[in-house]
């Protein structure tokens, strides 16, 4: 229940603009810059330097220009266009080719034919350079649309594309048949948004129960899937799971965020499994870091703390 508050109350006040002003202020430059902790910088040359760093460590990495929820095509079109300068910088730059993205951020909410357009620029640009791109699941209101945006660019050809599924919602079993079916890649998450419990498991217990769960399903019967979580007792077990079905450690990979559990990332390394850091930035960074926040209130001491050493 804590955790549902705390996701809720986080959630609230990342709507909030006064906080947003501030935050933006303070959050990435400066000594205080507690924004730097979950977010790689602002433009596209912070990320390819944090992605060079966290691969020379022997990582691997996917890139997020963060954005949601835009409210025009202009700022849909303008995402799209960032995104087609990242697969350029990226190519350039000769580092790991994998983005993220969120749908809300290419034109969902405005416009669905231009959000697809939008969303096959990009798979096609990206395809030319030998990207994968993962489409990232945002709240429950956009879980059909974006399973069947995921579907329709599937359906066209697109191959090099992947779908988040989230272990909070009772329908996600059904949804990993789906997409499986499909033969498509799947990372698996708890889920980051607050959720009703007319859809979403509200005890933590629940949603980590239901996780292991479908890890189990998605390491025998998916396609190379991403188990996407920093909960080391769920680490462990999927490992042991996995050692005990024989199924190759390279025929799957760990996914955790950018900042968060970095000697976790390296116990996993050193014992040879596959790990990629999603690296977030950008301008846009402060619901993603208030999500960040929500997981975790004890994030918020170490904001105030960066606050206090700037002084
Ligand atoms: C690679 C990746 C991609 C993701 N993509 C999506 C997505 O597309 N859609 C979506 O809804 N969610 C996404 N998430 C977020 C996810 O849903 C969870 O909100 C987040 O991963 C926290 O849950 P957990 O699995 O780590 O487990 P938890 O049980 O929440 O945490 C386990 C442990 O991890 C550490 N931890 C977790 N969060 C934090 C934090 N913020 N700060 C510090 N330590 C922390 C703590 O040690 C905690 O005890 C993604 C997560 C990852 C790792």
């Amino acid at each position: 229940m804590l955790d549902v508050a705390s996701k809720a109350f986080f959630q609230t006040l990342s709507y909030s603009r006064t906080l947003k002003t501030l935050a933006s202020r303070y959050g990435m430059s400066g000594a205080g810059a507690f924004g730097r902790r979950f977010i790689a910088g602002e433009t596209v040359e912070d990320a390819i330097a944090a992605v060079r760093h966290i691969q020379s460590q022997g990582l691997h990495c996917t890139l997020d220009y963060l954005g949601e929820s835009v409210t025009s095509l202009g700022a849909a079109d303008t995402a799209t266009r960032e995104y087609l300068n990242l697969i350029d910088a990226v190519d350039r730059a000769g580092v790991e080719r994998n983005l993220s993205l969120k749908l809300t951020q290419l034109g969902l909410d405005v416009d669905r034919a231009i959000c697809v357009d939008n969303l096959r620029k990009i798979l096609t640009a990206a395809g030319r350079c030998g990207f994968f791109v993962r489409i990232d699941m945002e709240s429950s209101a956009y879980t059909d649309a974006t399973l069947d945006t995921f579907e329709t660019v599937w359906k066209l050809g697109h191959r090099d594309v992947g779908v988040v599924l989230q272990s909070c919602l009772y329908r996600t079993e059904k949804d990993f048949e789906r997409v499986n079916a499909l033969g498509a890649r799947i990372r698996l998450v708890k889920g980051a948004y607050r959720e009703p419990k007319s859809v979403a498991y509200q005890q933590k217990s629940d949603v980590d129960a239901a996780y292991v769960r479908l890890a189990k399903r998605l390491l025998t019967e998916g396609v190379y899937p991403a188990i996407a979580t920093h909960d080391e007792k769920i680490l462990d077990a999927m490992i042991a799971f996995a050692g005990e079905r024989g199924i190759p450690a390279d025929s799957y990979e760990f996914q955790m965020l950018y900042g968060i559990r970095r000697d976790l990332q390296a116990r996993l390394r050193d014992a040879g499994y596959r790990v990629r850091v999603y690296v977030p930035f950008g301008r846009e960074w402060f619901p993603y870091f208030m999500r960040r926040l929500g997981e975790r209130p004890a994030n918020v001491a170490f904001v105030i703390g960066s606050l206090f050493k700037e002084g």
